[in-house]
């Protein structure tokens, strides 16, 4: 089991062919379940970077000429292909990944969904808009959707095709050239993505793909690009939100997360302990809006804790190319390495281990099992910082007020969840919750595969918002066009400008009493 089924030589030597890189250098990255050799892979320099902005740059000009239908053709085709060749996807997702099959699965749905959302709204987002001009009838505005250019993104390696295909869809749908920085590790899918773009009839040349070390590659990315979307740690956000500030690019990050999860007094307990392992465990955690904190009240502590544990027990972890298994690997030694640090800190500090907390080296060199805790305190590692994997903690509250303060206890506000048996209880709850979503009565797909609603982070979750009309029109700049058919803005000369002033503030008091300015 060392190479995913799909991943044949010919196909190897195309997704090799898709990586702008110039020079003999190249790195091998790792096959999950074993630890084995996935894929040789060409590295790019700092100077193939910009050879594909140049490239890129050159082709978003007819690009961005064409009408947007034309330019939507693309990604009608690109959708068809995406669900045909649905389990190379998810077979090269597995390899660089670990990732259980349904949740492979799970994230080819992003794209999926985004290319269908902006196939049905982007025309109508990105058509010129009539604004109100200053003078009734004698100015119009219109107001234009530009692309920015070339678009760098740049992204992580849990989710490496929902998140670059997702992101740089929209980019460009909206007109753009697109340079993308996968992680290193998890190449192959992206690189797959691309490649079934290109066989959709993406212009030659119009996305770019470089690979390579993330401060030297991804750094010159953010140096050449006219905007960049990035989705990874705060660390590396901050550090790249500092970067395009200094260049006055725009940027939208997507960053960490430790999501809380409130269980209302109310709430359905088996259903929700079922519903809230997935919350958790999906992706075996390393999920940015995966769920870290679940606070539940005093009275129902014990009852909540026992069905959450049953229904962790159930869950099936497995190495392996097929359907059937809930929870897949790690993605390497040092997300492991983070896993059993938290978890061995919060044990030798006090907590208690309601399940698992331990490594799987029989299953494979990185798995890591489904693990309960509680009794955890302030000085744990796991109780403020983002563990990114199967953990989760269990924490008892006396009251709704004292659930919401614990909740938003964070510097973070990416994801929450709110559990209860009355939706609006539990809408009145979110709304008091300083996340950038909010699931009642599920862990994460409920919002994230909502694609008409925006969604990222508040505090250091993120700046921006992905999906949504947001999703889209991040990548353009706006241009008003303003046309005065007649000269309103002049005095006439004959007109002193005291008698010109008191003219216009007459005007503006009419125009405000009628509702016209
Ligand atoms: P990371 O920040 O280490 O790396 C992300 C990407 O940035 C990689 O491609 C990496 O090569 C590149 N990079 C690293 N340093 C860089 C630099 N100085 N300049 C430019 N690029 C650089 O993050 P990671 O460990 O790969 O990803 C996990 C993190 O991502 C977690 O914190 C997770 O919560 C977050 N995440 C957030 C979302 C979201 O939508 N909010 C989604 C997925 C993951």
């Amino acid at each position: 089991m060392s190479r995913p089924p799909a991943l044949t030589d010919a196909l190897l030597d195309t997704l090799r062919g898709r990586v702008c890189a110039s020079t003999s250098d190249a790195y091998t990255s790792t096959e999950v379940f074993t630890g084995g050799e996935l894929a040789l892979l060409p590295a790019s320099a700092v100077a193939d970077v910009r050879t594909a902005y140049e490239r890129a740059a050159r082709a978003r000009q007819a690009w961005a000429e064409r009408p947007v239908d034309e330019r939507l053709a693309v990604f009608h085709r690109f959708h068809q292909l995406l669900l045909k060749d649905r389990e190379t996807v998810v077979d090269l997702l597995q390899g660089e990944t670990g990732k259980a099959r349904r949740d492979a699965f799970e994230e080819l749905c992003e794209p999926a969904l985004v290319t269908s959302y902006y196939l049905r709204t982007a025309r109508k987002l990105l058509r010129p808009k009539k604004r109100a001009g200053l003078m009734p009838g004698a100015i119009g505005v219109t107001e234009l959707r530009q692309p920015k250019g070339v678009v760098g993104i740049i992204s992580p390696w849990n989710y490496p095709f929902a998140l670059a295909l997702g992101d740089l869809i929209p980019a460009l749908i909206a007109g753009n050239g697109v340079v993308l920085k996968p992680d290193s590790q998890t190449a192959l899918s992206p690189l797959f993505g691309a490649d079934l773009l290109y066989r959709a009839g993406l212009p030659a040349d119009l996305l770019q793909v470089v690979l390579g070390d993330g401060p030297t590659i991804g750094g010159a990315v953010v140096d050449t690009c006219d905007y960049i979307g990035f989705t990874g740690s705060t660390r590396t956000g901050a550090l790249i939100a500092a970067r395009a500030g200094e260049r006055l690019i725009g940027c939208s990050l997507e960053l960490g997360g430790k999501n809380p999860m409130i269980v209302l007094d109310d709430a359905n307990i088996e259903a929700t302990a079922r519903s809230a392992v997935r919350g958790c465990f999906a992706n075996s955690g390393q999920l940015c809006l995966s769920l870290e904190r679940i606070y539940v009240p005093d009275a129902i502590f014990d009852r909540f804790a026992d069905a959450f544990v049953t229904a962790v027990g159930q869950l099936r972890q497995a190495a392996g190319y097929r359907y059937g298994v809930d929870v897949g690997s790690l993605t390497s030694q040092r997300a492991l390495k983070t896993v059993s640090e938290h978890v061995d800190d919060a044990r030798s500090k006090g907590a208690t281990v309601l399940t698992g907390g331990r490594p799987r080296p029989d299953l494979g060199p990185f798995f890591y099992e489904p693990t309960v805790l509680t009794d955890v305190t302030p000085d744990m590692l796991c109780h403020a910082s983002e563990t990114f994997g199967p953990v989760v903690t269990l924490y008892p509250y006396a009251t709704e007020d004292e659930a919401v303060a614990l909740a938003n206890d964070t510097d973070y506000g990416l994801n929450a969840s709110v559990y209860s048996r009355d939706p609006v209880r539990a809408r009145q709850v979110a709304a008091r919750l300083r996340t950038g979503t909010v699931n009642v009565n599920d862990g994460y797909a409920a919002a994230f595969g909502s694609t008409d609603a925006p969604m990222g982070g508040m505090g250091r979750s993120g700046l921006g918002r992905r999906h949504g009309a947001e999703g889209l029109l991040r990548y353009t700049e706006v241009q008003s066009v303003a046309t005065q058919r007649f000269d309103v803005l002049t005095p006439p000369k004959w007109l002193p400008h005291k008698a010109y002033a008191r003219f216009m503030a007459a005007s503006l008091r009419l125009m405000k009493k009628a509702r016209l300015r």
